[in-house]
């Protein structure tokens, strides 16, 4: 699914600390990342690209990224699309040709045997990153898989959780949110943090 772009978004920039998936339980692996929180202020729609530039608080290198306006961050989305589809028709093509193939000439062969890789590798790579592409790159931000500094979009908060800070002395209790959670996650942690809010030791009541 394409993420939610807007002009000014909450993200944070991840360094990875090991160098192999570390196995985490079933098939998957996992990377560990630390974390830095960014704020995404995007150009005006028409604007070229913004450059900013933000210093790992890990390794301490100076990452340089391009930072896309909502429109350009659309197009880009739907331009990686079309190369996934794109891939796909090439594909296609070359698996009918490869079956309706009347001289079995080695070169005709070595030529759709290229356009079904080519198709498959275009297909597979542009429809990741079509799912990927947030309008910011630099460091393979843009692509899929674990980079050594990935750049995350934090998900807004939804509407229907509104924040749990206290009126008195702005005491504010975290909670989880992102439509990676279940939502009766979502919601039980969010009781749990009103609750600690109300119970909260006030400096000013
Ligand atoms: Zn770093
Ligand atoms: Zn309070």
């Amino acid at each position: 699914m394409p993420q939610a772009i807007a002009q000014r978004q909450e993200a944070t920039v991840s360094h990875r600390v090991n160098f192999w998936g570390r196995p985490s339980g079933g098939s998957t692996v996992s990377w560990d990342y630390e974390s830095q929180k960014w704020v995404v202020k995007r150009p005006d729609d028409g604007s070229p690209a913004l450059h900013r530039t933000v210093r790992c608080e890990v390794c301490n290198k100076a990452l340089h990224y391009a930072i896309h306006s909502v429109e350009a961050t659309r197009r880009r989305q739907a331009r990686r699309r079309a190369g996934a589809y794109a891939g796909l028709v090439v594909l296609l093509v070359s698996l009918v040709s490869l079956i309706t193939l009347e001289d079995s000439g080695a070169i005709r062969i070595a030529l759709t045997a290229t356009g079904i890789l080519v198709g498959a590798v275009l297909g597979w790579v542009s429809g990741l990153a079509a799912a990927d592409d947030m309008g910011v790159t630099g460091h393979g931000a843009a692509w899929p898989g674990a980079t050594k500094h990935a750049v995350e979009l934090v998900e807004p908060r939804p509407e229907e959780l509104p924040e749990l800070v206290c009126a008195l002395c702005c005491h504010r209790e975290e909670f989880p949110w992102g439509s990676h959670y279940r939502k009766g996650f979502v919601r039980k942690q969010y009781q749990a943090a009103a609750t600690r809010l109300e119970n909260h030791a006030c400096r000013r009541a």
